[in-house]
């Protein structure tokens, strides 16, 4: 037995993965990967992929990146843990804080560190929480979020989460949470509706929800600028701002989950400015550390940030913190990722290379299995229909755009099937002739699916 075969048998053998059959991982066995280089990876067996989803949406300079490495060891070498708990502070988190507050939107100048952004979002609600207490409104703490959302899967962010996969057999939700209609108007859009009169009807079930339950119940609202876990859906033209305004109005916090879109995807430094959001709180996890380590951070305007403060010296503590909260190693390797997406450039590689990616995959609008293309930036997906004029999804959604995902693998591609819609979202990093070869890969997968369809 060769060591990759005993090494995928111990993997079926003890391995519960995430986001897996696992019957179907007992048959299969696991892809091993072993190194990366740039937007490239490479698997035990040898083989080669472009990593058309930058590994999870998150490895934004791409792989191998020898300054991530040596920030990491240098930090490992000095002080490889310290907490942050009680008043203790460590030179990368404070360094890290405000470079967080300098480069996200005005106002944003607190951070709160966290492992991960599901733990982000869980800390996001919990602040949510304590600054209504603390403000004595203590029937105000429902969230409105959106069908086909992602925020993330511990209980509370699992509840967020709009996605039927992340609450059915886990008693989700578990917290009051209200999911509005998903923003995707290919999708949600009604017969003979355009896309500003489906936007007025976003709006309208927005207005129609916060009368109904009462604005005094309602305490934030939290969406992805653009969902991406749920399929890379823009949401329609004018929307943010809208829904922005009525928030404000109804003294409804926003809350922009910039996990996948924070750091560039969008070509802007964050999709907030892409879409000229003001986020009240933000949640930055993925391409914070380019996933060199696990790390998230929420940030805070000041005017919660100065209820939180005053409630905690009233109460003696703000009572929450995770023992890696703010890890040194974490945020070292953190404060060079952004320093290096800073220097390269790669905020406006992503944007000169997502105008590449979305004239590249544009022929594919005539493709026949092709219903629709979207996104923006460096995030990309192209939805395969059984029928283009219907807009008829396949009778077992989600089985041909898993037959394309497994085919990609065979031509050297890594991109991400969300039910039949492939997603793209490369390192930021990624050149013109990478885009080609990506996408020439995408091609000769998409005319063999084409004919194991018919
Ligand atoms: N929020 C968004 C928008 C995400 O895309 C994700 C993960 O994909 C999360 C939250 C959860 O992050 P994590 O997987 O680090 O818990």
């Amino acid at each position: 037995m060769t060591k990759s075969n005993s090494s995928h048998i111990s993997d079926i053998a003890h391995h519960l993965h995430p986001y897996t059959n696992a019957i179907r991982h007992e048959s299969v066995g696991p892809i091993v990967m072993e190194r990366g280089e740039g937007i490239y990876v490479y698997d035990d067996q040898g083989n080669r992929y472009i990593e058309g989803l930058a590994g999870l949406w998150s490895v934004g300079v791409g792989f191998g990146e020898k300054r991530l490495v040596e920030a990491a060891r240098k930090q490992l070498d000095a002080l490889p843990f310290y907490h942050t708990f009680a008043h203790k502070s460590n030179g990368p988190a404070i360094e890290l804080a405000a470079k967080l507050a300098e480069i996200t939107p005005e106002g944003l100048n607190h951070v709160f560190f966290t492992n991960s952004g599901s733990e982000g979002n869980d800390t996001v609600i919990k602040i949510v929480w304590y600054y209504n207490n603390a403000l004595g409104r203590p029937k105000k703490k429902k969230f409105l979020a959106r069908t086909g959302a992602y925020h993330g899967v511990t209980i509370a962010s699992a509840s967020l989460t709009g996605l039927p996969n992340n609450h059915r057999d886990f008693d989700l939700p578990a917290i009051p949470v209200h999911h509005l209609t998903c923003p995707h108007f290919y999708r949600y859009g009604q017969p003979g509706e355009t896309e500003a009169q489906f936007c007025d009807r976003l709006i309208a079930e927005l207005e129609e929800v916060i009368a109904r339950e009462g604005a005094d119940t309602i305490a934030a609202f939290i969406g992805e600028p653009i969902m991406s876990a749920g399929g890379v859906l823009p949401p329609p033209e004018g929307y943010w701002a809208r829904v922005q305004e009525i928030c404000r109005k109804n003294d409804i916090l926003v809350v922009a989950d910039e996990v996948i879109t924070g750091f560039g995807r969008l070509g802007t430094a964050f999709g907030s400015d892409f879409y000229g959001i003001k986020p009240d709180l933000m949640t930055l996890s993925k391409q914070i550390t380019s996933s060199y380590q696990p790390l998230a951070a929420v940030m805070i305007s000041d005017e919660v940030y100065r209820v939180i403060a005053e409630n905690s010296g009233k109460i003696g503590t703000f009572g929450h913190g995770y023992t890696a909260s703010g890890h040194p190693v974490a945020t070292a390797v953190g404060l060079e990722n952004v320093k290096i997406i800073e220097e390269r450039g790669l905020v406006a590689n992503a944007a000169a290379m997502g105008k590449i990616l979305h004239q590249r995959l544009a022929k594919f609008r005539d493709h026949p299995l092709v219903g629709e293309v979207r996104g923006a930036g460096l995030l990309a997906a192209v939805e395969l229909v059984a029928d283009k004029d219907s807009r008829a999804k396949f009778p077992e959604p989600g089985k041909v755009g898993g037959w394309f995902f497994n085919r990609a693998h065979s031509h050297g591609l890594i991109v991400r099937n969300i039910g039949d819609a492939l997603a793209f979202c490369p390192p930021l990093i990624i050149t013109e002739a990478q885009i080609d070869e990506m996408v020439k890969a995408f091609e000769i997968t998409l005319d063999e699916t084409a004919t194991w369809v018919a």
